[in-house]
């Protein structure tokens, strides 16, 4: 099964309809991504996952492909959910668990998966340990990119996307080759809600508040793997590599 099917269940939370797809590369990887919104771990996802081979599964394009439909086509949960998000706040845990539980044939699939943006509490990440081991998997490691605050605001405000493709594109270090449209489909860019300054603001206190106490949830667990994200996608994404091999190396020695 191809990725793009994948994360095209994924989103609209149908099933996999061909669970044995074989993995890509001699290993299955079941990572989960860790960071502050900003620190570019959508972009290292996208290359892990192409290295990989396991699916890039993100909790907010569920979100983002809700808010793209019609409005009289999205349930009233959903529209809930959408309320939470365009203000930067999480959607309530019990919500985004459930959306996940639907999704649980995706994250079985012999390729592995990279998580993006799930889980972002403590009560998800138990959830998420609950929900693999019920399938006899577990995560082999939680990276966590972390990158200093004044860089990541100035990262989030100036990151445009594209309304057609999502390609994600910067005014300073990524700009398109004409201003406002994008490279790949000649789509709109634009600002998502949620890179607008008053809401930045409220996503890195959520993500302070919510999503830090999971680090100490892994690192108790010895899966955490910490990468700082400074320097170019090309550079973290290496380093990404080497301390995942690390960590691996580490676990076998222990193991
Ligand atoms: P992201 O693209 O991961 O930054 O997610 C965009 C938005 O979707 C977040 O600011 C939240 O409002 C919502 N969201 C995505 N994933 C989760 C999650 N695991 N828990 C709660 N809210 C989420």
């Amino acid at each position: 099964m191809g990725q793009k099917r994948i994360i095209s269940a994924w989103i609209r939370g149908g099933t996999c309809t061909e669970p044995f797809a074989p993995p890509a590369s001699d290993r299955a990887w079941r990572l989960v991504l860790l960071g502050a919104p900003g620190v570019g771990k959508g972009t290292q996802a996208e290359l892990l996952s192409e290295r990989l081979g396991a699916v890039h599964l993100s909790t907010g394009d569920i979100f983002r492909a809700a808010g793209n439909l019609p409005p009289e086509q999205r349930s009233a949960a959903m529209e809930e959910a959408l309320g939470y998000m365009r203000r930067g706040e999480l959607v309530p845990d019990e919500l985004v668990i459930r959306l996940v539980e639907e999704r649980k044939a995706c994250l079985r699939l012999p390729c592995g998966f990279l998580l993006d943006g799930y889980p972002r509490t403590v009560p998800q990440a138990e959830a998420l340990d609950n929900l693999l081991s019920g399938e006899g998997l577990a995560l082999d490691a939680v990276l966590d990119y972390e990158l200093p605050l004044e860089v990541v605001v100035q990262r989030l405000s100036g990151r445009r996307m594209c309304a057609q493709c999502q390609a994600a594109y910067h005014v300073e270090t990524l700009p398109p080759k004409r201003e406002g449209v994008c490279d790949h489909c000649g789509g709109r860019l634009v600002q998502r809600p949620d890179d607008r300054p008053e809401a930045i603001r409220v996503r890195m206190e959520v993500y302070q508040r919510s999503t830090a106490p999971l680090i100490e949830y892994y690192r108790e667990r010895g899966l955490l793997v910490t990468v700082p994200a400074e320097g170019t996608p090309e550079e973290v994404f290496e380093r990404s590599l080497r301390l995942l091999e690390q960590n691996a190396a580490g676990a076998t020695r222990r193991g």
